[in-house]
């Protein structure tokens, strides 16, 4: 089911991967239409800056495929938080060697060359996307993994397992996000297309607001929609009927 329309003093917080663009084959090969530039400046005005993306992707990684982004970013899954392009908070406390991460992720790959190990500034993810019938070496390799680093979780994602540190989600970034000042007092909305955002969508819905779930799989949000192009269309609709109303 679709949501009829928007609160009028919606807070919109938004996945990045497979909620505005499409899942790419490789993370770094996201395509960045310019519509979702111009469109996310628009929702900006129109929530007062109570915008922002909640991702599992690093800040910088973010900043580099939205250069002009007015909103708030809460990335790697919540363990950083940035204000604008000159602020970046980082809350972990741990000790991270993301390169020494990267390299044993590797290791421990190797006998499976099509599994893709993407380097992430606090923890690294191992994908199988490109042979499913890889996921039980995928998560054998990533158990181990998890039993050398203390202070590190393991986060399963849309065909991949991801070692970051722990106690952090996506929950935790729609806290942090709604205590700053833009989105005081606002209806959480959030949208999302993976498990790691179903903790996000229990958190908005705890505050009243209510999530939305992108494409298949089961979710606890409200509603669904979809694919990205389907958010996009509502959100521009919803952009329209708020000019003219
Ligand atoms: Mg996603």
């Amino acid at each position: 089911m679709i949501p009829a329309q928007l609160p009028a003093n919606v807070a919109l917080l938004l996945d990045f991967d497979g909620t505005l663009v499409d899942i790419a084959a490789r993370p770094d090969l996201a395509v960045v239409a310019p519509a979702l530039t111009e469109r996310l400046h628009r929702l900006y005005q129109r929530t007062d800056g109570a915008l922002a993306l909640i991702s599992g992707r690093h800040v910088s990684s973010l900043r580099h495929f939205l250069p002009d982004f007015p909103g708030v970013i809460a990335g790697s899954h919540g363990a950083e938080l940035s204000l604008d392009a000159q602020t970046l908070e980082t809350f972990h406390g741990l000790d991270i060697d993301p390169a020494a991460l990267s390299q044993e992720a590797k290791e421990l790959a190797a006998p499976h060359p099509s599994i893709l190990i993407e380097d992430k500034p606090l923890g690294v993810a191992m994908h199988y996307r490109a042979d499913p019938s890889l996921q039980s070496f995928v998560e054998e390799a990533m158990q181990t993994m998890l039993a050398r680093h203390p202070g590190m979780a393991l986060q399963p994602a849309k065909m991949a397992l991801e070692l970051h540190p722990a106690g952090f989600g996506k929950d935790g970034a729609v806290a942090r996000v709604m205590s700053l000042p833009a989105f005081a007092g606002r209806v959480p909305v959030y949208a999302g297309d993976d498990l790691m955002d179903e903790p996000a969508m229990a958190e908005v819905q705890k505050r009243g607001g209510f999530g939305i779930k992108i494409g298949p799989g089961d979710s606890i949000a409200r509603y669904r929609m979809d694919d990205p192009v389907a958010l996009a269309a509502w959100l521009d609709a919803w952009l329209a009927a708020s000019v003219a109303g």
